[in-house]
């Protein structure tokens, strides 16, 4: 679908959590996108400003996707709600031809599949990014250059403790690109764990460790071992504003990106 108008129409899926509440706040600021409906079934019909702490008082919350893609037409959808049903929303959102920005954790490789397949005959743009943080980013890009001559690596992920999923998406996306730069093979460990799930998971052949206490917001190391030395790459998320400046690229360039595009680095290049 080709961008027709000068301001971006933007519907927040998720509109009152964590996140979605950011999204919004952070569009009252944006000059191009203007923001038309939310949706978020724990606070259909309320207050967004209030809910939000802004001016978007006469902004309508409605309940579900469906109802509110009845009665208006976004540009795109911002979607940060839950893994549990981030793919019924994203097949009914592409099923309209809708770009859609998707945040939300927890889409396997086969759902990105039939979703892509979704989005070739319904024309639909749609990027689906497990980490919109720009310094996460340039670490997963950093660790895959790394992993070309350290193969020995461990990735460890810190999050506060209401996360639905681990390991983190952000996880599975670097495991996923340092497996695939990986030339050299890793030495194997031998280690016999006494308590399972002491030595993490395994994702692509790499270890994770994922770590869950208040306090958090979205942290990860990647450590790499070589011959008497280690080298480790560290990035925090201190606040939810880190992830805006992401999202908001997303919606205004995701008309030059057809098809299904995973990872905001593909937006950076
Ligand atoms: P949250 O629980 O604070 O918010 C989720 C919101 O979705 C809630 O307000 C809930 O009422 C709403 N919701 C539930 N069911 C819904 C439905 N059927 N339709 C519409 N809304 C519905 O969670 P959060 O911390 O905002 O995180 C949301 C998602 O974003 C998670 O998957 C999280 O891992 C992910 N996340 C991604 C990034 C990123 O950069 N990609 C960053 C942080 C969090």
């Amino acid at each position: 679908m080709e961008r027709r108008f000068s301001m971006i129409k933007v519907l927040v899926n998720g509109a009152c959590g964590r996140m979605g509440s950011e999204v919004v706040r952070t569009l009252e600021v944006e000059k191009d996108l203007q923001l038309i409906a939310a949706v978020d079934p724990q606070h259909a019909g309320g207050n967004l400003g209030m809910l939000t702490r802004t001016n978007y008082k006469d902004i309508p919350i409605y309940k579900n996707l469906n109802e509110a893609l009845t009665i208006c037409v976004p540009d795109v959808v911002i979607d940060f709600t839950t893994p549990s049903i981030i793919k019924e929303s994203a097949k009914t959102v592409i099923s309209k031809g809708i770009h859609m920005v998707i945040g939300t954790t927890g889409l396997t490789v086969e759902d990105r599949e039939e979703l892509s397949n979704m989005v070739d005959i319904t024309g639909s743009h749609v990027l689906i990014a497990p980490n919109f943080s720009l310094g996460a980013v340039l670490l997963i890009k950093v660790s895959a250059e790394i992993a070309k001559y350290m193969p020995n690596t461990e990735i460890i992920e810190l999050h506060h403790n209401h996360k639905y999923d681990a390991p983190s998406g952000t996880a599975k996306l670097t495991a996923e690109k340092i497996a695939e730069a990986r030339i050299l093979t890793a030495e194997k460990d031998n280690t016999k764990e006494s308590l399972i799930g002491a030595r993490g998971g395994k994702y692509h052949d790499i270890t994770i460790h994922s770590v869950r206490l208040p306090g958090y917001v979205a942290h990860q190391e990647v450590l790499f071992g070589g011959h008497g030395e280690t080298l480790t790459i560290k990035h925090d998320s201190l606040d939810r504003k880190s992830f805006m400046p992401g999202v908001m690229l997303a919606v205004k360039n995701i008309f030059k990106h057809p098809g299904l595009v995973y990872g905001l680095e593909n937006y950076l290049e």
